[in-house]
C-alpha cells in the first residue's frame, strides 16, 4: 500500500504541489486526472523518489526518506511518461534491467531472474520481441516493454505516467485491461496518471482530480467526473452522460 502525506514540491521559489495527501490500497487502481500542468507527473516523480519533496511517502510503515534508491526500487516500479529507452539494448536486456534492485553485489542475474523477465514479457504479449533492439520498436511496443521492465521489478506498487499517450485505441484499451488484471491478480497498488477522462472512468477504482498542484476531488469515478467538477477544472463546459455500455460516467465536451 502507498501512502502520500502532505507532499509539496517546489522548483526554485515556485511551489508546484501543495500538501498532497492520498493513499492507494493493494488491489486498487487510482487514476490521477487533471489538465496539462496540474502536477500529475511531478507527483509521480516525487513519489518515485527522483525529485526532492517535503512531506512523507510511506509503504507498510516504511518511510521512503529512510530508504536508499535501491531499497525503494524494491517497493515501487515506475513507467515514466514517454521516455526514450537506450536504443542499442535488446528488449530482453531492457526487461532484465528490472531485476537490478534484487541482484547481489556482483550484479549477476540468475535463472530465476530470467524466468521473471520471460514471464513479464509474456504478460505484456511481447515475448516475440525479445531479441529486437529497443531503438527499432514502435510507440506501442516500447510502452509494453517499459511495462514489462516494471513488472520484472516485482514490486507491490506500480506508478504509471500517461502510459497510453501516443497509443492507438486498441493499445490504450489492451494496456489498461492488462494493468487492471495485474491489480486484481497480483494485488498491486497502482497510481496512474491518465489524460483521457473516459479511460480513467472505465478502468480506475477511484479517481483523483488535480488542479494547479492540489487535489480538488477524490472518489469513485461517478463522484469525481461530474459536470461541475470537470467544467471547473478544465475551464470548459462539459456534459456527463451514462456510458451506454458500462453504465459509468461518460464526459462529453459541449
Ligand atoms: P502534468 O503532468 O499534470 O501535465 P507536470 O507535473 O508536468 O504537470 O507540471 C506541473 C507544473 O510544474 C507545470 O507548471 C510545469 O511547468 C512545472 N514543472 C514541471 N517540471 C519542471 C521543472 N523541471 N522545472 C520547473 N518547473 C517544472
Ligand atoms: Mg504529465
Amino acid at each position: 500500500m502507498l501512502r502520500i502525506e502532505n507532499l509539496s514540491v517546489s522548483y526554485g521559489s515556485r511551489e508546484i504541489l501543495h500538501e498532497i495527501s492520498l493513499s492507494v490500497q493493494s488491489g486498487e487502481m487510482l487514476a490521477l486526472i487533471g489538465p496539462n500542468g496540474a502536477g500529475k507527473s511531478t507527483l509521480i516523480r516525487a513519489a518515485s523518489g527522483v525529485i526532492p519533496f517535503s512531506g512523507q511517502v510511506r509503504t507498510n510503515g516504511d518511510t521512503f526518506h529512510a530508504l536508499t534508491p535501491m531499497q525503494r526500487a524494491k517497493y515501487i516500479a515506475v513507467v515514466p511518461q514517454a521516455i526514450l529507452l537506450p536504443p542499442a539494448f535488446t528488449v530482453w536486456e531492457t526487461v532484465l534491467m528490472g531485476r537490478t534492485p534484487h541482484l547481489g553485489f556482483l550484479g549477476q542475474t540468475s535463472r530465476a531472474d530470467e524466468e521473471l523477465a520471460r514471464r513479464a514479457l509474456e504478460r505484456v504479449h511481447a515475448d516475440s520481441l525479445a531479441e529486437r533492439r529497443v531503438g527499432e520498436l514502435s510507440g506501442g511496443e516500447s510502452q509494453r516493454v517499459l511495462l514489462a521492465r516494471a513488472l520484472c521489478q516485482s514490486t507491490p506498487i506500480l506508478l504509471l505516467d500517461e502510459p497510453t499517450a501516443h497509443l492507438d485505441l486498441q493499445y490504450q484499451v489492451s494496456l489498461l485491461e492488462l494493468v487492471r488484471k495485474l491489480v486484481r491478480e497480483d494485488n498491486l497498488a497502482v497510481l496512474v496518471a491518465l489524460h483521457d477522462l473516459n479511460l480513467a472512468a472505465r478502468y480506475a477504482d477511484r479517481v483523483a482530480l488535480m488542479v494547479a498542484g492540489r487535489i480538488t476531488a477524490l472518489g469513485a469515478p461517478r463522484d469525481v467526473l461530474t459536470p461541475e467538477l470537470i467544467s471547473h477544472a478544465y475551464c470548459l463546459p462539459v456534459d456527463v452522460v451514462e456510458h451506454p455500455l458500462s453504465g459509468g460516467p461518460l464526459v462529453l465536451a459541449k
